[in-house]
């Protein structure tokens, strides 16, 4: 069975003439799909005979919701989903004063091995489709009711790790027949996967690149991020170069302070040092705890220091505001404690 939401607007319209469907009835199906349609029943300008044959070969793919938590202190809501294969993913809503941003996953687990990181415990089940991925950002804005305007890619999973589907999503999601959300409102979060960056910069969407870079020397990098054994910082920072030249973007680094390991003054100066070059913004995120792992945040006069060196050295920084601190509200942790 195909899930109509795993075709970009053109497959879809292609696959309806070659069915004998009229090339109109596109535009309703995607508007029906993308508005949270549950089912061809739903969709009551399509004609009994449209929606029978539709069903032939077809289905509406749905999302279930089977936990939610809402935040007492800054309304972030976070949701479990159970996919229609048992599994689940979390996605997160959070309320800044620009609109209502989602972080979507974009892989059920992940294969890259981050020492600090949940979401990679149980390693790669499996990818999302491109409808899956969709569908967080579809229920979560049905489910309340308000439009979501911003989507940053930074739940489970590494989106260069599942490139196709991620790119099909980004096409459909921006479309001006479906949600229609802009592409400079939507980032893409990835731990360095040089490859799938030169690609993405092939694709030329002026999506935000924020590179998880939480080091400022290969030697640091190594031991909390496998994947830079086999894309070394300078191997990384090229492909950001290419990235921003190519598509004109300022580049976002995250940097997660973990205590003791890559938080200290002389790490801060060696990080300024390292992209002073590039036109980019620093993250700072105080490091949040995994039960797993054995990492620590330090002190927020600490925290404060390193972004102040930064900014002393040139360097664009802000420290991640934290949201949802009451609802495990950090990627992977939910799914985790359901496992
Ligand atoms: N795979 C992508 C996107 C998912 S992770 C990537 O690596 O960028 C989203 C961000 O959260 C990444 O910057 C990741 O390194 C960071 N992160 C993961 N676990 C964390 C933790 N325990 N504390 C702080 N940041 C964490």
């Amino acid at each position: 069975m195909i899930d109509l939401k795993d075709f970009e607007y053109e497959e879809l319209v292609q696959y309806l003439l070659s069915i004998g469907e009229k090339k109109f009835r596109a535009e309703q199906i995607f508007s029906w799909l993308h508005k949270g349609a549950q089912s061809y029943e739903e969709m009551t300008n399509l004609s009994k005979a449209t929606r029978e044959r539709l069903s032939k070969e077809t289905y509406v793919s749905t999302l279930k919701i089977r936990e939610k938590y809402v935040s007492k202190i800054d309304g972030t809501v976070k949701y479990l989903f159970e996919l229609p294969d048992g599994n689940c993913i979390e996605s997160v809503v959070m309320r800044y004063h620009h609109g209502l941003t989602i972080c979507i996953s974009s892989q059920v687990g992940c294969r890259m091995g981050c020492r600090f990181c949940a979401s990679t415990i149980g390693g790669l089940y499996r990818n999302l489709t491109a409808g899956e991925i969709l569908n967080q950002v579809i229920f979560a804005q049905k489910d309340i009711g308000e439009r979501i305007s911003n989507i940053v890619m930074m739940g489970i999973g590494e989106p260069l790790d599942n490139f196709d589907n991620v790119i099909k999503f980004l096409h459909n999601v921006n479309h001006e027949k479906g949600l229609n959300i802009g592409y400079r409102h939507i980032s893409l979060s990835t731990c360095g996967v040089v490859p799938g960056i030169y690609n993405l910069a092939e694709e030329m969407l002026p999506i935000t690149l924020t590179i998880s870079l939480h080091a400022p020397n290969d030697t640091i990098r190594d031991t909390i991020m496998p994947v830079n054994h086999k894309y070394n910082i300078s191997k990384l920072l090229e492909a950001c170069k290419f990235y921003a030249e190519k598509t004109g973007r300022r580049i976002s680094f995250e940097y997660s302070l973990i205590h003791g390991v890559n938080d200290s003054m002389d790490n801060a100066k060696e990080l300024a040092k390292l992209i002073k070059n590039l036109h980019s913004h620093v993250n700072l995120i105080p490091v949040n705890k995994v039960e797993e792992r054995d990492f620590h945040k330090g002190s927020n006069d600490e925290i404060r220091a390193f972004r102040d060196k930064l900014e002393t050295l040139g360097i664009n920084a802000t420290i991640r505001r934290e949201l949802g601190a009451d609802i495990s509200a950090s990627c992977g942790q939910l799914r985790k404690k359901v496992l």
